[in-house]
């Protein structure tokens, strides 16, 4: 549908929350009625689209959001957008409410959906949101940095606490089924191990026999960060306590990663992408996808991003394992 004439866009929420999506919406309906667009807010993900839960937005709506976490515009999963019948729904309410273009904020499932919309006539442009950096065709994901940082700060308290009773923590931190969370906090953090979903290479008879070395080395505690793929935490705590002797407390860091305020890197890439993104849909673009690649900001075709499979960079992980030793 390049070429057509964008007088209205939509703009929505989609998966799992992630702190500076508000900066992302806020930039969304600031350059799009900037440019002499109508905006509407589009409630609650694709459910709310099928629910017809839209919104006009002005200016002032998006007026001091920047710095909340949480999305404005609310988010949701929604089963019904995954079949055939739901796409066609949501498309023809695009249809019936004007919205030419829309801009889809969310993970790799939200951007499924807006590839669906975009075959169906709805010129649809993709924000990478989520706190899991799973994406492969950009480097940055709105939401990470502020949820690495919510993590990394918790990890420190717990490792205080550790160090001051000598003992084993393991700490689960999120990203579903991606490592990048439990990776980033496991270098910032100075972690003895670091288990990750990506890499089955680890065998808990090995941990074990380590914590018991450190231990007779007079090393006063061993921090281990789970990713949340791998799980199992409270158990994992309970083998090693009974193998090793040393008390060993599991602590899931859990949602709160996914709220806060968002750091200044969430805020700035949110507000350029969200523009961005604004942009490709006047330039008559659809089923795009804006990415962060190379210190550019870059776009892709969806079908092509959604091909595309990120790995953990195994140079990276060694790096951990060894400044653990
Ligand atoms: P996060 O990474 O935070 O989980 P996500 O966008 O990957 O975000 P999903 O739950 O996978 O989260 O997808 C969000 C929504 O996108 C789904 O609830 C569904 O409505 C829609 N969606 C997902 N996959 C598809 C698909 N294959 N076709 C159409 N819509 C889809």
């Amino acid at each position: 549908m390049a070429g057509k004439v964008i007088r209205t866009i939509g703009v929505l929420t989609s998966g799992g929350d992630a702190p500076g999506m508000n900066a992302a919406i806020r930039a969304v309906v600031r350059t799009g009625l900037g440019k002499g667009l109508k905006v509407r807010g589009i409630r609650k993900g694709y459910q709310g689209l099928l629910n017809e839960e839209i919104i006009d937005l002005s200016a002032r709506d998006v007026s001091d959001t920047i710095q909340r976490g949480g999305t404005i515009l609310q988010t949701a999963r929604c089963e019904e957008m995954r079949t055939e019948d739901g796409q066609q729904k949501a498309a023809a309410i695009c249809k019936k409410y004007g919205i030419d273009g829309l801009v889809v904020i969310g993970g790799d499932g939200s951007f499924a959906g807006a590839q669906r919309l975009a075959n169906l006539g709805v010129n649809t442009v993709g924000i990478p949101g989520t706190i899991d950096l799973d994406i492969d065709c950009t480097e940055y994901t709105i939401g990470f940095d502020t949820a690495v940082n919510t993590a990394m700060e918790a990890i420190d308290k717990v490792r205080d606490t550790s160090t001051s009773h000598e003992r084993c923590s393991i700490i689960e931190v999120m990203g579903r089924d991606a490592g990048y969370l439990a990776l980033w906090c496991g270098i910032a953090n100075g972690a003895e191990r670091i288990l990750l979903p990506e890499e089955h290479d680890y065998d808990e008879k090995i941990i074990i026999e380590d914590i018991q070395e450190n231990r007779r080395r007079g090393k006063k505690n061993y921090i281990i960060i789970n990713a949340e793929g791998i799980g199992d935490s409270i158990n994992m705590a309970k083998r090693i306590e009974e193998a090793t002797g040393m008390e060993t407390r599991a602590t899931i860091i859990g949602h709160m990663q996914r709220g806060g305020s968002p750091t200044c890197k969430d805020r700035v890439y949110a507000s350029i992408m969200g523009a961005m993104a604004v942009d490709l849909l006047l330039e008559g673009k659809s089923n795009r996808v804006v990415g962060y690649r190379h210190g550019q900001y870059v776009d892709f075709d969806i079908d092509e991003a959604l091909g595309m499979k990120k790995v953990i960079p195994p140079y990276q992980y060694d790096i951990a394992k060894l400044l653990a030793l």
